[in-house]
């Protein structure tokens, strides 16, 4: 058979999106929903104090704060803790990283990152000079927590991680991700492991931190309306946490069901040459919020030039992240020094479509059209290269 981009039949006949979120369907769901609106309480209410309740337990975890969504998470733990001085950010993770940084009008300092991991180089992180690490768990696979410690602590600074992709993950000691740094940050958005349409939640194991936070997320309202620090609206709907309780119990399935997906994936593509896959720290469980292929010289092909290849098989793909931090238009103003690991993966990694929905004979559907990509590389790669 002949890869699309040759001609052939495209893998599939309909559109393979990346990510199709998993949401519970409860037969009960719509009452409950129903028994919400009947209340008239529609925002930061019962339903969020449970849903913080049960992820606190899940999590193991002292204190969860619900928010909007995890960029408001994140500008709002950088107001409370009065960071001050600059932040140390892989380039090498979502906009929302640094743009969380920048709006607290705090410098961001950009770190290197592991091309193996993908997640923040600790060897890039400066001796001093800053005030907080926010380091991302990239594709859900938990950072080098350790080495990032010791390099907060002689530095004075705080230890902070955008943990959006990282519902569910576990760090090498067997505890959660979200419970290590002074805070972590989930996001809840559609194309996270767990969704509620839109939300975030902050974890800390400090009680303080975890009251301003509440604070905080309610205009810097402590109650009275003399307002004590400069909050914003970063509630949680009533709705969406109903929704987060609701899939909670279901979630350890779905994860169950995207980490059989990985190994199918892993299966079928560990022999084709050119493709490697993120390494996951040892003794460590990653979300597996995305699957992410390295797309290396023996392949043939460039990332780029596969991602067209899938498109014409009707196989969506993203270039997480690609450009990364450092080589966008709102960051060019940031000194940064050469970041050899950063462009690597901006220039090598393609994610391939994960969800709890995707049937395991769709994946051996892109692995088949991804080998097929392969063995045709140099009739692709004469055809592409021509037509330029
Ligand atoms: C999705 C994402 C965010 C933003 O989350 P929102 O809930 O959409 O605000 C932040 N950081 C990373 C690494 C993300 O992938």
């Amino acid at each position: 058979m002949r890869p699309a981009v040759l001609g052939g039949t495209p893998a599939f006949d309909e559109p393979l999106p990346l990510i199709r979120p998993a949401l519970p369907d409860d037969a009960d769901l719509p009452a409950r929903i129903g028994a919400v609106l009947d209340s008239g309480m529609i925002t930061n209410a019962v339903e969020v104090r449970r849903f913080e309740q049960v992820t606190a337990e899940y999590l193991g975890v002292p204190n969860v704060v619900a928010v909007s969504n995890c960029t408001t998470g994140l500008m709002l733990l950088l107001r409370c803790l009065d960071v001050g001085g600059p932040v140390v950010v892989p380039s090498f993770t979502f906009i929302a990283s640094g743009h969380a940084v920048r709006w607290n009008g705090l410098p961001v300092v950009f770190a290197d990152s592991d091309p193996r991991t993908a997640t923040i180089d600790p060897a890039s992180v400066p001796d001093g000079g800053f005030s907080a690490i926010l380091a991302t768990h990239t594709y859900g696979s938990p950072c080098a927590v350790d080495e990032l410690s010791a390099r907060a602590e002689q530095a004075g600074a705080v230890l902070l991680f955008d943990a959006a992709h990282g519902f569910g993950a576990r760090y090498p000691d067997g505890s959660m991700v979200g419970s290590k740094g002074l805070a972590e940050v989930f996001s809840l958005s559609p194309t996270k492991t767990l969704t509620t349409g839109e939300g975030g939640l902050v974890t800390t194991g400090d009680d303080e931190l975890a009251r301003q936070l509440r604070v905080a997320r309610d205009y810097g309202n402590p109650g009275n309306y003399d307002s004590v620090l400069l909050g914003l609206n970063g509630r949680m709907t009533e709705i969406a946490a109903l929704l987060g309780t609701a899939a909670l119990p279901r979630f350890p399935g779905w994860l169950e069901q995207r980490h059989h997906l990985v190994e199918r994936y892993v299966k079928s593509l560990a022999g084709v040459p050119g493709l490697s896959f993120q390494e996951i720290p040892a003794g460590a469980v990653s979300s597996y919020k995305d699957f992410t292929v390295r797309v290396g010289a023996d392949f043939g092909l460039t990332r780029d030039e596969l991602a067209d290849c899938l498109r014409a098989e009707r196989i969506s793909t993203r270039a997480y992240f690609d450009p990364p931090l450092h080589r966008q238009t709102v960051y060019a103003d940031v000194p940064a020094g050469p970041l050899p690991g950063t462009e690597e993966l901006a220039r090598t990694m393609i994610t391939l479509p994960l969800s709890t929905r995707l049937a395991a004979a769709a994946v051996d559907r892109v692995c088949d059209a991804i080998t097929r990509v392969h063995e045709h590389g140099t009739e692709i790669a004469q055809t592409l290269r021509r037509t330029e």
